[in-house]
């Protein structure tokens, strides 16, 4: 698709990139769907859309309204732009540890931002609680609810699995990511698997997250912490409730750290952490699958949204992750 009839056809129909590196190391093909390429820079433009375009449909959101969501910060900066697209305001509400670049974004696109102090699920100032409650609070308006809202694994359902089918030729073998909401994983699982069931999904866990204990023995027991945005759930979000998940990894902030500076090093990819994270979780898909394989993953955003953390030394030593890149 080279030319769009409006702004919101722009999103999806991304491209997906060969990788060099992780194809090499692994002797597979390791394919990366390039979702920093959508409108708003992330793969969350997708269910903004999605959201929207639903509550559309169901009435919800009437002309002039509000749209709200508790957000790391994409799902944000997609929703401010659809929003405007459509005529819509839009309040966003972030934990205010997440990178000051998406903080300025959502500002910048006429959103009104709400920050909160970090809180633990069960806490009710956590910003999914306080979203739903300014939501309730504000006169014609939806909550988006990204986490149990299925809307958002239905854009990758229809979306993003049908363009990795199309785009391989359906010669696809596997598909991992890391889960936030759990749409991505989820959707794009559903998706491929519909189309043929032996494709191993596989899920892959930053640490500080419950999801891979879960898969692997029943348990959502978190171990260890991450400073990646946008990933890492402690619940089965409405989302991942029957997500096809095959096999898991867990893979550490240094792991994905490394592939996020290698692919920079050596392919001019520049991306976030989570992206990074989804490569290493891919590189580790290839290794049990063995050589010749195919497999796809995500490279959700891009690293311009993270220079004052990821690509900044000091903010990196004082993580414990390491001095100059
Ligand atoms: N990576 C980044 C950078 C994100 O912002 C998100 C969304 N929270 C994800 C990955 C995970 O996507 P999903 O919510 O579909 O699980």
């Amino acid at each position: 698709m080279t030319i769009a009839a409006n702004s919101l056809d722009l999103i999806g129909n991304t491209p997906l990139v060969l990788l060099k590196g992780p194809s090499e190391a692994t002797g597979c093909e390791i394919w990366g769907k390039c979702e920093y390429a959508n409108p708003g820079g992330s793969v969350k433009d997708r269910a903004a859309l999605y959201i929207v375009r639903d509550a559309e449909a169901n009435g919800s959101l009437r002309p002039g309204g509000t749209i709200v969501e508790g957000t790391a910060g994409n799902t944000g900066i997609g929703l401010a732009l659809v929003g405007n697209a459509l005529g819509y305001k839009t309040i966003i509400v972030m934990p205010d540890n997440q990178s000051a670049e998406k903080m300025a974004t959502i500002r910048a696109l006429g959103a009104e931002l709400v920050l909160v102090p970090p809180a633990p699920f069960a806490n009710p100032g956590h910003f999914v609680h306080t979203s739903r409650r300014i939501a309730e609070e504000t006169d014609n308006a939806i909550w988006a609810n990204q986490f149990d809202n299925i809307a958002n694994r239905k854009a990758h359902i229809f979306g993003t699995a049908e363009e990795i089918w199309d785009q391989m030729d359906g010669r696809i073998d596997g598909f991992t990511c890391a889960a936030g909401t759990g749409g991505t994983i989820a959707g794009t699982g559903l998706g491929l698997k519909a189309k043929r069931a032996d494709i191993v999904v596989a899920l892959t866990d930053p640490h500080g997250a419950g999801l891979y204990n879960y898969y692997q023995c029943g348990e959502l027991k978190p171990e260890g912490s991450s400073v990646a945005e946008g990933i890492g759930q402690n619940r089965i979000t409405a989302n991942l409730d029957g997500a096809p998940i095959d096999t898991q990894f867990r893979i550490s902030d240094a792991e994905g750290l490394a592939v996020v500076r290698q692919l920079l090093d050596e392919e001019g990819l520049c991306l976030g952490l989570s992206s990074g994270i989804n490569v290493a979780g891919a590189m580790a898909l290839a290794r049990q699958l063995g050589p010749g394989k195919r497999i796809a993953t995500m490279l959700c955003d891009s690293g311009f949204r993270y220079l004052s953390t990821l690509y900044n030394p000091e903010w990196l030593a004082s993580k414990g992750l390491g001095g100059p890149t």
